[in-house]
């Protein structure tokens, strides 16, 4: 089933053609649940956070050490509901106000989204991979005042490309602060950076995130070339898991202690208040020097979910969705979850110890100022894999032209065919060299 709301049937054809032919009217329960994640990816100090702001009131910096170092550390979530004026044309029309900033007009509700902030930071970069298993469509955000592509820039887009993430709108921030000469020749730099990748069509919007400059255009390109997926609600259920909390406070009695609750993105079918789940890999239960120990799935059954601030009864895909469970808080007490896949009893893929992989190489790495050729992976070398929103290190056991197989620091639950990233360590950190295919 798909969400759209009233707005679609008023408006005929426009937008409602690309966004399936199902239309189902919005219940009181489903109004403002987003319907999709978008990432914002791009170098550093872009301003992908203050963007997400503008769009979403939230500033997703929440943590004292991203306040304190002024960066964005882990994935950020933020929900924005896109709405329209009926009396003005676009772009001006296009707002996240429910009165319109031109005519005064009540704004009717487009769709809600779930924005998906990454940190820019070079030595993040496994953050925003793990980030991008989840991404519907992205925001590459670029900033007029610096040439382009920066080191990140690219990296970020090149991961977009390996997950497949192709419905793209490019946003030049920071024109308040060039000449319109500079404007225009940053452009051009964006034009031939993209040239032959996955953003090549995507449009291109000038902005200011900070001066609230063109953001109704940029909110018209969103709805225009970021359609909602069509999802298949009677798929099996999958969500992957993007943080796992105790909510607990510290001296709680035992009696009234509330259990784990794991949060993430349902990424096909749907969950229920009542749901056995299973979670994988799970714990570990064995520790063996040198073997990659034993791990045991979770069991345990949904007691509540809330999505956008709401306690609701059913999980979907789109945002970040928290799920209450009977598990022991201590087991998914500070993030201790995150990268595990949870889904019905036995249907979930096997817990890989070992993975066997095709192997696609970039030709040069990415995400460093210098050319460099990325040379051919070598049997005994430790790469770091980005397995859905997983992260692990692999040792390289055997290594052909483009097949590898890799022993796992820590196990991942995946199946044959699902995509991977490889990094490996160049330097001080980890860089982006190519893509894997599970076999
Ligand atoms: P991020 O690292 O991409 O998340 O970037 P932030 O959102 O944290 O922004 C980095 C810096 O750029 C902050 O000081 C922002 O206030 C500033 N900034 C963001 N957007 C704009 C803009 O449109 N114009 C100007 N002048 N500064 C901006
Ligand atoms: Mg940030
Ligand atoms: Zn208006």
């Amino acid at each position: 089933m798909l969400l759209t709301n009233f707005k679609n049937e008023e408006e005929g054809e426009g937008r409602q053609g690309e966004r399936g032919k199902e239309k189902v009217m919005k219940t009181a329960e489903a109004e403002g649940i987003p319907e999709l994640n978008i990432g914002m990816v791009g170098h550093v100090d872009h301003g992908k956070t203050t963007l997400v702001k503008a769009l979403s009131g939230v500033w997703t910096d929440r943590h004292s050490e991203e306040i304190k170092r002024g960066i964005s550390i882990r994935l950020g979530y933020a929900d924005a509901t896109f709405r329209r004026c009926p009396n003005c044309e676009p772009p001006e029309c296009f707002t996240v106000r429910e009165k319109c900033e031109h005519c005064h007009s009540l704004t009717n509700v487009l769709r809600t989204v779930s924005f998906v902030d990454s940190p820019g930071h070079e030595t993040l970069m496994a953050v925003m991979l793990s980030g991008a298993a989840i991404m519907d469509g992205a925001v590459l955000l670029i900033a007029a005042s610096e040439p382009c592509p920066q080191p990140q820039t690219e990296e970020h887009l090149i991961a977009l490309q390996m997950r497949g993430i192709k419905n793209i709108v490019i946003a030049q921030n920071k024109i308040d602060i060039v000449t319109k000469e500079q404007a225009l020749s940053n452009y051009e730099q964006i034009c031939d950076f993209v040239e032959g990748t996955i953003a090549e069509n995507a449009p291109i919007i000038p902005i200011s995130a900070q001066r609230n400059i063109n953001i109704d255009a940029l909110i018209q390109a969103i709805e225009e070339n970021i359609p909602t997926p069509e999802r298949d609600l009677s798929k099996t259920p999958r969500m992957f898991v993007a943080r796992s909390f105790d909510v607990n406070k510290p001296g709680t009695p035992i009696r009234n202690l509330r259990g784990g609750v794991i949060g993430g993105s349902v990424i096909q079918g749907k969950f229920k208040v009542g749901d056995e789940i299973e979670i994988r890999p799970g714990i570990l239960v064995r520790k063996s020097a040198k073997k990659a120990g034993e791990w045991t799935p979770l069991l345990t059954e949904i007691t509540s979910i809330m999505t956008a601030g709401k306690q609701v009864k059913e999980a979907t895909p789109g945002g970040l969705v928290g799920i209450g469970t009977k598990l022991d808080p201590a087991l998914t007490k500070g993030d201790a979850l995150i990268g595990q896949l949870v889904g019905k009893p036995d249907t979930l893929p096997p817990t890989l110890h070992r993975i066997n992989f095709e192997v696609q190489l970039l030709e040069r790495v990415v995400g460093i100022s210098e050319k460099m050729r990325v040379e051919p992976i070598k049997t005994g070398e430790m790469l770091m894999l980005s397995v859905g929103t997983a992260t692990t290190l692999g040792v390289v056991e055997h290594a052909s032209k483009d097949t590898v197989e890799a022993r796992l620091s820590r196990p991942v639950c995946a199946e044959v065919g699902d995509t991977l990233a490889i990094s490996r360590r160049i330097g001080a950190r980890w860089h982006l060299i190519g893509s894997g295919n599970l076999k």
